[in-house]
């Protein structure tokens, strides 16, 4: 019954200080695979899903590049999404964590033009992850 009969709970905010108390506390830390297990994979687009895809196949030990057409990797969480929601520092940190793991970011490439073709990528890695979102509103 809460938020009729009592407060309502802030579950944003209680996630929110949880996570931002584990970074302080120094409980965040790369996790780079153990072993690595030779394949690699080039995720196409670099936000949620993408990095979320990557950061998995990163610890699982295969070797993956994120290629993100805009200028940084973030997707709508970095040219999106206001600061005033969601600070940079969070995904900036979070970007690092994955680099310490071992996933590479190809910024500012365009898969699927002259950048790089679709055709190559299948040709240069084992498998591809397309997560390149939309840019058209439901
Ligand atoms: C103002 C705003 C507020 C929001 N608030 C919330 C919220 O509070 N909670 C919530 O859950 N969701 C929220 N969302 C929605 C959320 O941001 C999206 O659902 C989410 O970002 C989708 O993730 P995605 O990885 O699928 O796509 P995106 O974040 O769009 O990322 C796709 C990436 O792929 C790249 N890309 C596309 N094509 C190519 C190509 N050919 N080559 C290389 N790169 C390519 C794009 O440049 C982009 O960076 C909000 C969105 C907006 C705009």
């Amino acid at each position: 019954m809460l938020g009729i009969n009592q407060p309502a709970v802030t579950i944003k905010n209680v996630e929110v200080s949880i996570i931002d108390k584990a970074w302080d506390s120094g409980f965040v830390t790369p996790q780079p695979p153990e072993w690595l297990s030779g394949r690699t994979v080039a995720v196409v687009g670099s936000g949620p899903a993408g990095l979320a895809a990557a950061q998995q196949l990163t610890r699982a030990g295969h070797t993956v590049a994120v290629y993100e057409r805009a200028d940084k990797p973030g997707g709508l969480l970095r040219y999106g999404i206001p600061e005033f929601k969601m600070e940079k520092q969070h995904l900036d940190r979070r970007l690092e964590q994955m680099k310490r793991e071992g996933t590479v970011f190809r910024s500012g490439v365009e898969v699927g033009t002259g950048d790089l073709t679709g055709a190559a990528l299948r040709d240069r890695y084992d498998a591809v992850v397309l997560a390149v979102g939309s840019t058209v509103p439901p």
